[in-house]
């Protein structure tokens, strides 16, 4: 449990000093639990992608992020390895219910980032979801109300919080809007507006999206709190 203490010290002291340094490449540099370096371990992951070595410090210390960046750079182990950390340290057990909640536009991209979670997270003892429609809903009520991190596309979400008894988000400790440009553009203002409604004030929220456009910013304004902005430019 010291050591645990240790990791949120680091983060914090980390941050503290600005932007993470360029001599800093690998996930072993980072203050990460053992849990998880050995999940990255095997799974092959070694250096940080720029997204990711710009994002996770500030994630890491548990602050808001304002991520932009083309697909294909990296961003869902930049939100990821955050919700483990933040549950590891808050001792999150599987009794402790919702913890982490990650939004994503579509199915298809739901069940990535989820394969991701499985792949990194199995040295942990955390349960996790995924609720995309396409499924029975009464079979993912079952499980909704016993996983610590759910991956969801935003109206399955929502039909669970307004039909599902026992869904209780009330001890939500990290939100992600993964491709929050992509969700916008599919129509769903107007659902994550009612979703962010439904959640605990007191959060840790981290956004990505690919474009600043004015409905980003309008949800970003909306669901963080003094966001860290973190943008990798392309070069030509
Ligand atoms: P994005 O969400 O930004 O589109 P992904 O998180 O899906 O990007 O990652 C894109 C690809 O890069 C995936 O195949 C992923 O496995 C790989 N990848 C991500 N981070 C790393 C890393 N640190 N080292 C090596 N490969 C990585
Ligand atoms: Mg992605």
């Amino acid at each position: 449990s010291q050591v645990i203490e240790k990791l949120g010290e680091r983060a914090l002291e980390i941050v503290s000093s600005g932007p993470l340094s360029s001599t800093i490449k690998l996930f072993t540099e980072l203050p990460i639990s053992a849990p998880t370096l050995k999940g990255l371990e095997r799974s092959h992951f070694v250096e940080m992608t720029e997204i990711q070595h710009k994002a996770l410090p500030y994630a890491l210390a548990r602050r808001d992020v304002l991520g932009a960046a083309k697909t294909g750079s990296g961003k869902t182990l930049a939100f990821l390895i955050p919700i483990l950390e933040g549950l590891y340290r808050s001792r999150w057990t599987r009794f402790d219910g919702l913890g982490a909640l990650v939004i994503s536009p579509t199915r298809e991209l739901a069940m990535q980032i989820f394969e991701v979670l499985c792949k990194i997270g199995r040295y942990h003892k955390f349960s996790a979801g995924l609720v995309i429609g396409g499924k029975k809903v009464d079979e993912e009520k079952e499980i909704l109300s016993k996983m610590n991190i759910l991956v969801c596309t935003p109206g399955r979400l929502l039909q669970h919080m307004d039909e599902t008894a026992g869904f209780d988000c009330n001890n939500l400790q990290v939100l992600v809007l993964d491709e929050a440009d992509r969700i916008l553009d599919m129509g769903f203002k107007k659902t994550m507006n009612a979703i962010i409604a439904n959640l605990p004030r007191q959060r840790q929220t981290l956004l990505f999206s690919a474009t600043q456009t004015k409905s980003v910013k309008d949800l970003a304004r909306l669901s963080l709190e003094r966001p860290e902005y973190v943008g990798v430019h392309e070069k030509d």
